[in-house]
């Protein structure tokens, strides 16, 4: 049996067809998951125009950003059963003996291969995923909401395991692409007070992201990070794609205040490092999710604390791909959503 799939298939710009594809067989330790909806990422648009900077094992499916239902199991898996609505964590490949897995951060495991880029993903039909990243979706949470749980839990990462939040206190976010909006969002359920940043081109998304109670800021943020006592904000979440903006979250934060930084680029810095000594800040990266973040996220999906309705721009069919992918590479939509054929 084959289904349609959007597969990207070389490193040149613009290559990713639909394509038919075999259903996967799966090995002991597998499921085989009906794809009900999968998002669409900021990943899977710069393999589209070829400006990432992971490699890439072409052809393969894209998609990471998934839920379904199980419609078969492997002969060693227990505790799963065809029908299951799940959810799947990234991390497809992992190698178990690694110290980074042995500690439970697989994530940070440097062999890791996810979905979309070093496994077939799951913008087809059917996807093959090792049980011991799947999750439990309730009922009452739509797989529309629910395949939307990866970059909650890329921002719940990013805020709440990251960076250091006590009610009251002022955080700034750089960035209002999807992680930055869910970090804002993530950040005001921590009880921040809460703003985002942003440029001229950004005026759309910005209004989506003052849904969830953040003030609104287009171009220089000095104002309100230094209006409460002139020192600056408690923490700044840099989820914008750049290098660079690592100099304004200098400028803006506090002494002894830190900086999350999520969102990553390629470009070299020119600027001096100075004022991250002189301040005393705490600058920490902040990569992927594990387990127990991803039952957390699930819990605050469930329970409508996090609501992703307001970023979902649209839903496609895959075969529609291209039209969805174009609406989030222009800003139009915060999000895109696909449904398999
Ligand atoms: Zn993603």
């Amino acid at each position: 049996m084959q289904s349609a799939a959007v597969v990207n298939f070389a490193p040149e710009y613009g290559s990713v067809e639909i394509r038919e594809i075999d259903q996967p067989a799966i090995g002991p330790d597998d499921v085989l998951l009906e794809v009900a909806k999968v998002g669409v990422c900021g990943s899977d648009l710069h393999q589209w125009t070829a400006d990432h900077s992971w490699p890439v094992n072409y052809p393969v499916v894209l998609g990471h950003e998934f839920g379904g239902h199980i419609v078969s199991v492997g002969e060693n898996v227990e505790n799963w059963n065809e029908g299951d609505r799940v959810v799947s964590e990234m991390a497809a490949i992992i190698s178990q003996d690694n110290p980074m897995t042995r500690r439970g951060l697989y994530n940070l495991d440097p062999t890791r291969q996810g979905f979309g880029y070093g496994v077939n993903g799951a913008m087809t039909r059917f996807v093959r995923v090792p049980s011991r990243i799947l999750h439990h979706v309730p009922d009452q949470l739509p797989f529309e909401q629910a395949c939307l749980t990866e970059p909650c839990c890329v921002a719940y990462s990013a805020v709440v395991k990251n960076g250091s939040i006590e009610p009251g206190d002022r955080v700034l976010v750089l960035g209002p692409g999807t992680i930055g909006i869910l970090c804002a969002a993530t950040a005001r359920l921590c009880g921040a007070q809460v703003a985002i940043v942003g440029l001229e081109q950004d005026a759309a998304r910005l209004e989506i992201a003052r849904q969830y109670g953040c003030e609104v800021i287009i171009g220089d943020a000095k104002p309100w990070a230094m209006e409460r006592d002139g020192l600056g904000c408690d923490g700044v979440i840099d989820a914008a794609g750049a290098s660079a903006t690592l100099k304004i979250a200098l400028e803006m934060v506090r002494p002894a205040g830190w900086i999350s930084k999520v969102g990553w680029g390629p470009q070299p810095l020119d600027f001096n490092l100075d004022p991250l000594v002189q301040k005393n800040v705490t600058l920490q990266g902040s990569f992927s999710h594990n387990w127990p973040i991803w039952e957390r996220v699930i819990a605050l999906l469930t329970s409508g604390q996090l609501n992703v309705k307001p970023i979902i721009g649209g839903v496609w069919p895959i075969t529609d791909w291209h039209e969805a992918f174009e609406k989030m590479h222009s800003g139009a939509v915060v999000k895109s959503v696909l449904t398999p054929v």
